[in-house]
């Protein structure tokens, strides 16, 4: 059998513990046999971060920028408990804020559905992906205690001086910001997005409250999707959606799914949690980060999986889900396949995915799914973290 080729290298972050193991096994047993892979390697396992000071980061940031796309495994942030146990000299900091601030990316996350896994509400029948905005408001806000009440104002650069209230006694005050730039560059991954998956975008805020903030989201969104995204969409047979949050809310669990949900910084930190719930499992979520130019970097939602790698390095069998990692090395081949014009590539990892989502719909999985399980007629197997990856090979 010849292998698929690769014109243009994929951006390859490797990353730590258990996730790391799954990464070699996912490549050795279900990527080098059927391509040539042409990817250009970051690692970034905590004691490479430590031994280059970081700068290995961004580089793979830069790398990213450069080739378009990159896939990557979850790493360590590190915590004073991590500082000791790899010696650190510093307590670096999370490499995806690194990545997401050099890009000024989006982070989109959908869940991958499988028949018997049902999501908690029963007529969500397609993904739901959240564009979370990661800039701003309460995430770099100022707050201060005032025991005594008093008056507090917002000053302007123009020398205006906003009462913002005369506490009559004991109470809390709090100011946040955002910026155009931030919100435009928000609005432009999503409407980029929904046009690479041909899925409609919904955006909502609470515009009917805070008249000058949260409508400065509304305003900015619709006057790029006019200016810059209405024909395509329109092309595509796509729609731009925008709704009170409230709205949005009762909207979404109303509905089948199959959409794109831009939400404010900490509207999508919340929404994402409990749609990954709904959805089952976070060992199901993969994640993709978006730049407002085009760029992408795919990975799991989840992280290390620290309490499985220590099992592991102990010798005791583990059954880690490899299945978030598997999509984002799909994901990130389908893009590269895309871009480049390789319809073979494309056509692999869409194959992957299908097969990887129908070993566990004939009841091969990985443990943390067993409980999950309900389908008529299959009785749910638990199998080992590699033994999944060996399963998935042999359906291939
Ligand atoms: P985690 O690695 O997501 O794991 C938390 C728990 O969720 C696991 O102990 C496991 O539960 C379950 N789980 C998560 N992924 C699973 C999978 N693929 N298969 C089976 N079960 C899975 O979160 P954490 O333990 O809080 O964090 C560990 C390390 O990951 C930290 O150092 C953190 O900084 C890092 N992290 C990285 C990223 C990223 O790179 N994107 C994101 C989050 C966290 P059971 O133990 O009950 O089986
Ligand atoms: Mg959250």
């Amino acid at each position: 059998m010849t292998k698929i080729k690769m014109s243009v290298p994929l951006v390859e972050i490797d990353g730590d513990e258990m996730t790391r193991v799954l990464w070699k096994a996912i490549k050795e047993i279900l990527l080098e046999p059927f391509i040539e892979l042409n990817t250009e390697y970051y690692d970034l396992g905590l004691i490479e971060r430590e031994r280059t000071s970081d700068a290995v980061t961004l580089a793979a940031a830069e790398a990213i920028k450069k080739y378009g796309v990159g896939v990557k495994c979850a790493t360590i942030t590190p915590n004073a408990q991590r500082v000791e146990e790899y010696k650190l000299t510093k307590m670096w900091k999370s490499p995806n804020g690194t990545i997401r601030a050099a890009l000024d990316g989006t982070v989109f996350r959908h869940p991958v559905l499988v028949n018997g896994i049902k999501p908690l509400v029963p007529n969500w029948v397609k993904p739901i992906t959240i564009a979370r905005h990661a800039y701003g408001d309460v995430y770099s806000g100022v707050e201060a205690y005032l025991p005594e009440g008093g008056k507090v104002y917002l000053e302007l650069p123009n020398g205006e001086k906003k009462l913002i209230k005369d506490l009559p006694s004991a109470g809390i005050v709090q100011a946040v910001h955002n910026l155009d730039k931030s919100i435009e560059g928000f609005s432009r991954s999503c409407f980029n997005y929904a046009l690479s998956t041909k899925q409609d975008l919904w955006f909502s805020t609470k515009d009917t409250i805070s008249k000058t903030y949260d409508h400065r989201f509304k305003d900015i969104f619709a006057e790029i999707y006019e200016k810059e995204y209405k024909k395509e969409f329109e092309k595509a047979g796509i729609e731009y959606f925008y709704t009170l949050i409230d709205d949005a809310v009762a909207r979404v669990m109303r509905s089948k799914g199959g959409f794109i949900w831009a939400c404010k910084n900490y509207d999508g930190d919340v929404m994402s949690d409990m749609l990954a719930t709904a959805f089952g499992s976070l060992a199901m979520m993969t994640s993709v980060l978006v730049s407002p130019d085009g760029k992408y970097e795919y990975e799991a939602a989840h992280g290390t999986v620290t309490r499985h790698y220590y099992k592991h390095l102990k010798g005791e069998p583990t059954s880690t889900n490899s299945v978030a990692t598997i999509f984002a090395w799909t994901g990130a081949l389908k893009k590269r396949g895309e871009l480049d014009g390789n319809e073979e590539l494309q056509a692999f990892a869409e194959r992957l995915e299908k097969t990887t989502v129908s070993v566990i719909e004939s009841g091969t999985m990985t443990g943390d799914l067993v409980p999950l399980f309900d389908k008529e007629g299959v009785i749910p197997e638990k199998v080992g973290s590699i033994e999944f990856l060996e399963a998935i090979r042999k359906s291939l």
